[in-house]
């Protein structure tokens, strides 16, 4: 494996690394999660076990890792005119995560999701995407002076795809980096995969699991010998600076057009991977406001991810600053030992 000099966990932050800024344009879901005795049959009334409701949308969470890792964050979304609305407002005040532009929709609601989740751990999910299907261009335009002043824009796949485009322009006119995350996958992703000023042009990093690798490359990701062929085909429709894959408990594979990049998980004790996907994204903006190099960016974005698989839920388990550097230590010192 290239490059794989240095220990794992080893970061290296530079000293100057204050005023870091992220800008998330993305989703902000509600999920209305029911613990059930098993899932319902054809006109069965049930009764959960148990009920709660859970902050989320990729958007959401991967402001929520960003903000936690230490960046000032703008999140930029749509959410309705509703108490939902209020518990975000509520969550993003708490988190330090300036939501001047999460505009609230007077005629769809904040978008929901309804998890059902059997005994054995299995869901189903119904969503009910909302006010987060009317983020605009416009939306984005008020938004400008945020992303101008970021260093990092992070974009996904739940919002219309025409915002994510503005916002994509409005950064790279202003020479912030764009990473792109298209999940769920979803074949519009495929605009920000065509050549030119309106298409690869504008996206530094495009980080994919191996679904939407598959998705966009056409190619079967199923290992990392695939990971790595998606991904490099990926990285010559254009982008930028290079594509990621990430491989769950295989860790991530980077490609630029000069290097590659395997950096293996860190061995966790998984519980639940839900949000893993979120936080690598969230620390991958972070890593690349900090100008971390390559390396280093792939393993505190794997750090993130571990940590986050560790602990039941997504937000909940959103790792903070402290514990992504004393995870990284301990593999530090860990290695230091063998
Ligand atoms: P997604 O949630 O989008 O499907 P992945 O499953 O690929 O994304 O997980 C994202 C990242 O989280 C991985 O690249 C890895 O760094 C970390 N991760 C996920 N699952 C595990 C695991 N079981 N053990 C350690 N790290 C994990």
């Amino acid at each position: 494996m290239p490059g794989s000099r240095r220990r794992a966990g080893e970061v290296r932050v530079p000293e100057h690394t204050q005023g870091r800024r992220v800008a998330v344009v993305g989703s902000l879901v509600l999920d209305l999660t029911l613990w059930v005795p098993h899932f319902p049959r054809r006109g069965e009334t049930l009764h959960p076990t148990r009920f709660e409701i859970f902050a989320g949308g990729k958007g959401f969470n991967q402001a929520v890792t960003a903000r936690r890792l230490g960046a000032h964050v703008s999140m930029v979304g749509r959410v309705g005119n509703d108490a939902f609305a209020d518990r975000f407002a509520q969550l993003l005040d708490r988190e330090g995560i300036e939501h001047r532009h999460v505009v609230r929709d007077e005629q769809l609601g904040t978008s929901l999701g309804i998890p059902l989740i059997d005994p054995q751990g299995e869901n189903c999910i119904v969503g009910v995407p909302l006010a987060n299907t009317r983020l605009s261009a416009a939306d984005v335009e008020a938004a400008r002076a945020q992303v101008e002043s970021s260093q990092v824009l992070l974009l996904q796949m739940e919002v219309p795809f025409a915002a994510c485009l503005r916002a994509a322009e409005i950064a790279r006119q202003a020479g912030a980096s764009v990473v792109f995350n298209p999940a769920p996958a979803h074949p519009d992703a495929r605009g920000f995969l065509e050549r030119g000023p309106q298409g690869a042009d504008l996206i530094d990093w495009l980080i994919a699991n191996e679904v939407e690798a598959e998705m966009l490359s056409g190619i079967r990701v199923d290992g990392l010998g695939a990971a790595r062929q998606a991904a490099r085909a990926l990285v010559a429709r254009g982008l930028r600076r290079g594509a990621v894959v990430t491989l769950g408990a295989q860790g991530a594979v980077a490609v630029t057009p000069q290097v590659e990049r395997h950096v293996p998980a860190f061995p966790v004790q998984a519980v639940d991977p839900t949000g893993a996907g979120d936080a690598f994204c969230g620390a991958w903006a972070v890593a690349l406001a900090e100008g971390l190099s390559l390396e280093d960016s792939l393993r505190f974005a794997n750090a993130a991810g571990a940590l986050c698989v560790t602990q039941a839920g997504a937000e909940p388990s959103l790792p903070r600053r402290e514990a992504v550097d004393a995870f990284l230590a301990a593999h530090r010192a860990g290695r230091r030992a063998d």
